[in-house]
């Protein structure tokens, strides 16, 4: 059971805590929707068990834990965790931009840190000591937001190993990768100068490994490779209005999770980048009729599904979700469909989806 719960104490008589946890767990979402040509739910099945096990554990153990529930994904394999499915206005109940990828039950790869990705970071169970790599898409808050929060925790982590983590370069009024981390972590001028090691390995922080991926090119870049578990993580330039903003591939074997990023859709050498995905993650903020300064920044439905379809994806996620594109969701995923007739998955917080068989 340690391996699915955390642990809150009650202590003895305190028996409406315990209530509290019986119904906070119960609320916990459980539904994944499937869209393809035929529509599937999975519904409650072994955690909706647990949830059970949970209220009888802490119905006549009042003395024991009130146990919460983690999100656990599966041990083996490796699995696309979404740790946030939201956009950037805090009004769906969803966190802001951020993935997890486990491989084998490590958590290993981040990918965003949005608003409320810290608090994901942990109902999901990952681990910051096990993080071979961090992978910041752009830096509109709704991606980066939460990186700080996450590398305080780090804080505590005893880790030792650096950790690489890369982002675009600047432009205009959008800083880049190096420059974002020294506003934050810089000894002298930093918001969070007490968080300095980072940047250089002393006071027993992990000293982050910086790449910055250039605005101005095409050209696909290698972020991280690990030769052992034959791993590799590209990245690459992706039209976001004036926003340099940057898709990443996560390349395990065989097996591959693409990341488009926010971003307008308009990139051939994109195409490339993205072809034969395991899984494709895809935004979708935007409804079909958008126009303006949305149209400039996101891709319509319809080219979302142009997409998938011309890269070959195996699996959509459909994923970073606003109110705008939650509206009338069955018009706008239909457009999606009517150019991909691959699986869709639309994705939730906390949703574990596999990757390649
Ligand atoms: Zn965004």
């Amino acid at each position: 059971m340690a391996d699915f719960f955390d642990v809150t104490w009650a202590s003895q008589g305190e028996f409406s805590a315990i209530v509290s946890c019986i119904l906070e767990n119960s609320n916990i979402k459980e539904q994944r929707y499937v869209f393809s040509k035929s529509v599937s739910f999975r519904a409650p099945s072994t955690r909706r068990i647990r949830i059970w096990l949970t209220a009888i554990v802490c119905g006549f153990l009042p003395l024991t834990a009130c146990v919460k529930e983690i999100t656990a994904c599966p041990a083996s394999g490796v699995t696309l965790q979404v740790l946030g499915s939201g956009g950037p206005i805090a009004d769906d109940g969803r966190a802001s931009s951020g993935y997890l990828v486990w491989v084998n039950g490590t958590s290993r790869f981040l990918i965003d840190a949005g608003g409320g990705v810290f608090l994901r970071f942990a109902e999901a169970g990952g681990s910051f000591s096990e993080l071979d790599a961090i992978g910041i898409s752009h830096f509109h808050a709704d991606h980066s937001a939460d990186l700080i929060a996450l590398l305080k925790s780090g804080n505590f982590a005893n880790r030792e190993r650096s950790l690489p983590i890369s982002g675009p370069a600047g432009d205009g009024p959008f800083p880049g990768l190096h420059d974002y981390l020294n506003s934050l972590l810089n000894k002298d001028t930093g918001a969070y100068a007490y968080l300095n090691g980072y940047l250089d390995g002393s006071g027993n922080l992990p000293k982050l490994e910086q790449t910055e991926i250039d605005p101005d090119t095409n050209k696909t870049v290698t972020v991280f490779s690990d030769a052992d578990s034959d791993t590799r993580i590209y990245a690459m330039n992706v039209p976001h209005g004036i926003v340099p903003a940057i898709a990443y591939r996560i390349q395990i074997g065989d097996k591959s999770i693409v990341f488009a990023s926010d971003q307008n859709g308009s990139s051939e050498a994109f195409l490339n980048f993205a072809n034969d995905a395991s899984v494709l993650v895809m935004h979708m903020p935007v409804p079909e009729d958008v126009s303006g300064v949305g149209r400039a920044l996101h891709a319509p439905p319809s080219v979302i599904g142009k997409i998938a379809a011309k890269t070959n994806a195996e699996v959509l996620v459909l994923s970073h979700f606003m109110a705008r594109s939650l509206n009338n969701f069955a018009d706008n995923l239909a457009f999606v469909q009517s150019e991909f007739d691959g699986p869709v998955i639309v994705a939730n917080d906390l949703d574990c989806i596999a990757v390649g068989n």
